[in-house]
């Protein structure tokens, strides 16, 4: 008889892998308690694959003998609770399609830049001409690549949620960037909860193995200790890349500010692993374009330059871009405040902030830190106030910046919507005829 499987989620990773089970013969069922996008429904047709959406069929469930669950079910649920009292194992598409290849992969993960240094890895593998594949979080999903369209590399983006329901996956490399606390409603506001499942990355590594790791997260390192020696283990100082600074050119501004460098020296190294050579990484380097909304420059007018970095969405992240920028600058931030701590930021804002404008529905939180070290501040409930008040402020050799810190709920749908509703209305107003 054929193994009966059960796929949670109708989503990029859930439809990927409801296609190649059907593609290695599994009996398989798709349940989303939402709705499926016609693209997916399309997808699952096309294949002859049953499926349910609106609701999920509890009653036949435990007939299943696997289950694939996206990474956005939280394991805390009573279902899947009752999958592990029944012994039915609940693994993640990532695990399931690891199963079926045996190319080399490079597994990415951090609470920042992991989308940043996956497509560093790809492009990088790409300008040299190997036949890589960039999948996971950004990208195809990983299975739907081992099912239709096979590569000899993989550069796979993972999240934590990704993470927690693998049992075997292992990567030839890992690259874990940084741990700083993100998604810990998930952990039970545990941060050491969420740095063990990053940590899992390279839980399966052994002798021969590369993990490639960040020396200056604190978490990291306090965590260094427990990994297996056995792996080959490679570090980065994020305030000494001196020798990665000499050895190449840095000429692509999609590269500027220490955290790319930091980024592109993992990348670098990891790429390494699959025999580039320093002119194939040298042009990697100068071709790279990142995904949009990451310290994206979009406009230079009237000696102003304009730059979105709206996936910025916590206070790390807004670090980085704060340090790579010359000021004065203009800053835009706000939205939903996860109860952030703006301490961290005190010396960069001091020595180049020039003006705050907080973007969102309840600004208390910003004005509560700001108001006292930040002379021009003033809060905004829409981004036609926000451009009222930039051309108040506006002066030549200034740099805009929308670095929220927060996440974008309070008057956006996602991050993407957030930066591009902000290049619109920017160009609409600033862009010289
Ligand atoms: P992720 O996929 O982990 O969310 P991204 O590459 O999309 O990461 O970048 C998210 C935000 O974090 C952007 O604002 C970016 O400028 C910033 N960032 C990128 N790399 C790093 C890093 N190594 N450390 C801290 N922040 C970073």
């Amino acid at each position: 008889m054929r193994e009966r499987l059960l796929v949670l989620g109708g989503g990029e990773s859930g439809v990927g892998a409801a296609i190649l089970a059907k593609e290695k013969d599994f009996d398989v069922f798709l349940s989303d308690r939402g709705k499926i996008t016609d693209r997916y429904k399309k997808m699952l047709d096309d294949e002859g694959i049953q499926y349910e959406e609106g609701k999920h069929s509890f009653d036949m469930f435990f007939e299943f003998s696997v289950v694939v669950k996206s990474p956005g079910i939280p394991d805390s649920l009573d279902f899947i609770k009752a999958f592990h009292e029944k012994e039915i194992p609940v693994i993640s598409e990532i695990e399931f399609a690891a199963r079926y290849t045996d190319a080399f992969i490079i597994g990415i993960t951090g609470s920042n830049g992991k989308t940043t240094t996956t497509n560093l890895v790809f492009q990088l593998l790409e300008t040299a001409g190997k036949d890589v594949a960039l999948v996971g979080n950004v990208g195809d999903s990983f299975a739907l690549r081992v099912a239709k369209n096979p590569a000899t590399i993989y550069a796979l983006e993972l999240s934590s949620f990704q993470l927690d329901g693998i049992k075997d996956f292992r990567p030839d490399v890992s690259i874990l960037l940084n741990i700083s606390p993100d998604h810990l409603d998930r952990y039970e506001y545990n941060f050491d909860k969420y740095a063990d499942s990053k940590l899992r990355i390279c839980m399966n590594q052994r002798s021969g193995d590369k993990f490639i790791y960040n020396a200056n997260d604190q978490k990291t390192a306090e965590r260094i200790g427990q990994i297996d020696k056995e792996v080959d283990m490679v570090s980065f100082n994020m305030d000494a890349l001196d020798t990665l600074e000499s050895t190449f050119q840095w000429n692509n501004k999609a590269l500027q500010g220490k955290h790319n460098r930091f980024n592109a020296a993992c990348a670098i190294e990891a790429v390494r692993s699959c025999g580039l050579n320093e002119q194939e990484i040298q042009d990697g380097l100068d071709r790279f374009t990142n995904d949009p909304h990451r310290l994206e420059s979009f406009l230079e007018a009237d000696g102003i330059e304009f730059i979105n970095d709206s996936k910025a969405t916590n206070v790390e992240a807004v670090y980085y871009a704060l340090d790579a920028l010359e000021g004065p600058i203009l800053w835009i931030a706000g939205g939903v405040d996860k109860g952030n701590d703006y301490a961290a930021l005190d010396e960069l804002v001091h020595s180049k902030v020039d003006a705050l404008i907080c973007l969102g529905t309840d600004n208390t939180p910003l004005i509560n830190y700001y108001e006292n070290k930040i002379e021009k501040l003033v809060s905004v409930e829409s981004l036609e106030l926000m451009v009222m008040q930039i051309k108040d402020w506006k002066q030549s050799g200034m740099k805009v910046l929308l670095s929220p810190a927060c996440a974008s709920f309070d008057l956006f749908n996602n991050y993407m919507h957030r930066g591009d509703a902000f290049k619109e209305i920017i160009l609409k107003n600033f862009r010289t005829k």
